[in-house]
């Protein structure tokens, strides 16, 4: 048996956030673009499981070491288009599975306001390298948080665009029905212009929406929000054990009030219900998604007397603990039997949540909640996977029903938190507007 050794990582910066830089001589080259847009000349630092032509894309797996991407992601050609440089590929948890960037295979990365704690994941890397000044804005991938959680241990504006925005070509795939492309930014005019650049129909991605993105999704320099209603998550933010992160909730409502909104309480699905139907799906999809890496297609292989050895041989050394975990589970949910009943119940229990979502949006204009029940947790401090899912139990719900949805830091001492504003498919300018006005508090670091 033999593959090419993987790569030794010597982390690149303080935060092991980039796992590739472009060399700076080609990083300061301008990209040819027609005319200026508020994004020209800004720097991008691009997940490592979203494709740059050239770059290397490793999904921060042994499996996929030494691959390199031979084309770009729809979402990185419209903002190199749009002018801005893209500068590297960020650390992520595997094949964007985790939350807390501690099950990359190139190490774990560290949270620039207290490298003792994690950045929050998938997202990491990317989280880190805007938090810690090295670029202007990065993209990420969201498919159950991981662009807000990241966002909101690392005091950013994180922006999860509503479910077919934004094309998902070159994203590899986690889990097709929930994974869309979001930025880390430090400010919300920032992700709204990223966002905004980035989406619209492409012939690549068939579940794109066939309407454009329309009016500028920039929300201005006085956002104000005279009669809006906005439902909150009163029981959920009661749920909150962490002090700190529920009187952020608590200051935004106050403010949100002040401003003009009329804030209505409102009553949510019970996370404990919530949760397990991301688990299921989304292993589901990962199991099947997750077939292509065989070693004949894509980066190490591994030889053995025959090609299921190989292939077995090649996924057993390739895949990390945290990925084998959900392959396993997404196999057992699709088998004839008890498992594909868990799986059509998960099915079928989705469906419900949409709906649910879509009449409580014909009565709301968005809806303001947690994004993670408190700030960062120390580095090593989590050795239960089901407890490390259980930070994931607000962010799956945009995902699971289709929705935009983003984090907004809010003033804190310490280390940073905020909130999570979800908004009906579709409607992001009026749910940046309202980010923008609770920004004005002044939470961003
Ligand atoms: N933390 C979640 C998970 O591990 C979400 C991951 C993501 O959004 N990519 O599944």
């Amino acid at each position: 048996m033999s593959a090419a050794p993987v790569t030794t990582h010597a982390p690149l910066d303080e935060w092991n956030a980039f796992l590739y830089r472009v060399p700076t001589e080609t990083a300061t080259d301008r990209p040819s673009s027609d005319s200026s847009t508020p994004l020209t000349g800004n720097t991008l630092a691009v997940k490592d499981n979203i494709a740059v032509s050239g770059m290397p894309l490793s999904c921060a797996s042994k499996l996929l070491d030494g691959f390199l991407s031979p084309y770009s992601a729809t979402a990185v050609q419209r903002l190199q288009n749009a002018g801005m440089i893209v500068i590297g590929k960020t650390n992520l948890d595997e094949f964007a599975m985790g939350s807390s960037n501690e099950y990359s295979a190139y190490g774990p990365v560290r949270n620039p306001h207290d490298p003792a704690f994690v950045p929050g994941g998938s997202s990491g890397g990317s989280a880190a390298a805007v938090a810690a000044g090295l670029c202007d804005a990065a993209l990420g991938s969201d498919t159950g948080g991981s662009v807000r959680q990241p966002a909101a241990f690392c005091g950013l504006v994180g922006f999860k665009p509503s479910y077919g925005r934004v094309s998902r070509y070159g994203l590899t795939a986690f889990a097709s029905s929930l994974d869309q492309i979001g930025v880390l930014a430090r400010d919300v005019r920032t992700a709204a212009e990223i966002g905004r650049t980035m989406a619209g129909t492409d012939p690549y991605d068939a579940t794109t929406a066939s309407d454009t993105p329309g009016t500028p999704w920039d929300p201005g320099d006085n956002p104000s929000i005279p009669s809006n209603r906005i439902g909150y998550a009163a029981s959920y933010a009661e749920g909150l054990t962490d002090p700190i992160a529920r009187r952020a909730l608590e200051n935004s409502v106050d403010h949100l009030r002040d401003a003009g909104a009329s804030v209505i309480d409102v009553e949510l699905p019970s996370t404990d219900e919530i949760l397990p139907i991301y688990t299921i799906l989304s292993a589901a999809e990962a199991f099947s998604n997750l077939a292509r890496f065989d070693g004949g297609r894509y980066g190490r292989r591994i030889g053995g007397a025959s090609w299921w050895e190989s292939l077995a041989e090649t996924r057993r050394d390739g895949f990390g603990a945290e990925v084998k975990r959900r392959i396993l589970t997404g196999a057992f949910v699709l088998r004839e039997g008890y498992g594909s009943r868990i799986y059509n119940a998960a099915l079928q229990a989705r469906d419900r949540l949409r709906a649910f979502y879509d009449r409580l949006f014909s009565q709301i204009d968005a809806l303001l909640m947690p994004t993670t029940p408190g700030p960062a947790f120390r580095l090593g401090s989590i050795h239960d996977p089901l407890e490390m899912y259980r930070w994931d139990r607000y962010t799956v719900h945009a995902n699971l029903a289709g929705l935009p949805a983003l984090h907004v830091p809010m003033p804190s001492e310490g280390l940073p938190v905020g909130v999570q504003l979800l908004g009906p498919a579709m409607q992001e300018p009026r749910l940046l507007r309202i980010a923008a006005v609770l920004e004005a508090m002044g939470g961003a670091r």
